[in-house]
């Protein structure tokens, strides 16, 4: 593989789980790292454990719904690394409910953090990618923005609209050199997944032809692939990672 040794990249929602796994595989690829997420104390702690990988991370707490608060940290970030190349827009949380009993809130809050928060780190990076003439923006989706869930239509409906910015993103800066690509992950275990119940994650188990639910190495190494040189004439797709469950 080609390097992309030396690039910065910025990954969103990086504190723990897939996040914080995305940033392992980026370190291990020695791109500098700036470590976004709301929790404070995760952060730092994150961003501590990459520095001792030899490359340079910086924690950064931010709520990326918050656009101000979003414009505000890539101008830092810039200013702190000189550059941003490589954004993973990998922030989400889920509000789980049937559509007779979802609240407002519950829409309002899963749409703000997952879809609007692409939205918001996507604009805030534009400009510093543009200048580079090289970029790579990776949207984490996931499978049910494809095949949708019930009790989850406020999440599939904020992870299928990241399939449609994704695609927008690809056309809008493929002139530019940036690439703009969503990766759908099945059921990974992460603190989002433990929370179901353990007779649940053996039906799913049963329904995946792989028979196990995924690991967040194994959406970091997807990412890792997307962010190189050789994924350079691959734009505006969707690589679902979940051990052949949809197909
Ligand atoms: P996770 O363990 O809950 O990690 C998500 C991280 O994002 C947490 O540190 C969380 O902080 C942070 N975050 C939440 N709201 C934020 C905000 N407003 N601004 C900045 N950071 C915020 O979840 P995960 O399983 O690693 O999921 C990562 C991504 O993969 C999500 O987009 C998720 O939808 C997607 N995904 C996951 C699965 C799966 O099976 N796990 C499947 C498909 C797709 P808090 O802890 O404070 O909330």
């Amino acid at each position: 593989m080609s390097s992309i040794a030396g690039k910065t990249a910025v990954v969103t929602g990086a504190a723990r789980g897939i996040g914080k796994a995305i940033c392992k595989k980026l370190a291990e690829l020695k791109c500098n790292i700036a470590v976004v997420d709301v929790l404070a104390e995760d952060t730092e702690k994150t961003a501590a454990e990459l520095s001792e990988l030899g490359i340079s991370a910086k924690p950064y707490q931010c709520d990326v719904s918050d656009y101000s608060a979003v414009q505000e940290l890539f101008k830092k970030i810039n200013d702190d690394f000189g550059k941003i190349e490589i954004v993973v827009n990998n922030a989400g949380i889920t509000r789980d409910n049937l559509i007779i009993k979802m609240s407002e809130e519950e829409w309002d809050k899963v749409i703000a953090i997952n879809l609007k928060g692409v939205f918001n780190c996507t604009k805030a990076a534009t400009r510093p990618l543009m200048k580079n003439r090289w970029g790579r923006i990776i949207n984490i989706s996931s499978v049910i923005g494809v095949m949708g869930n019930a009790g989850q239509l406020n999440y599939a409906a904020s992870k299928a609209g990241i399939i449609g910015m994704t695609k927008s993103t690809a056309k809008e800066l493929a002139a530019r050199n940036i690439t703009c690509n969503a990766i759908a992950p099945g059921f990974i275990k992460t603190a989002m997944t433990d929370k179901l119940p353990e007779t649940e994650k053996q039906k799913l188990e049963n329904l995946i032809p792989l028979k196990r639910l995924g690991e967040p190495e194994d959406i970091a190494n997807a990412v890792g692939f997307l962010a190189s040189e050789e994924a350079s004439y691959i734009t505006g797709q969707v690589l679902i990672v979940d051990g052949g469950m949809v197909m």
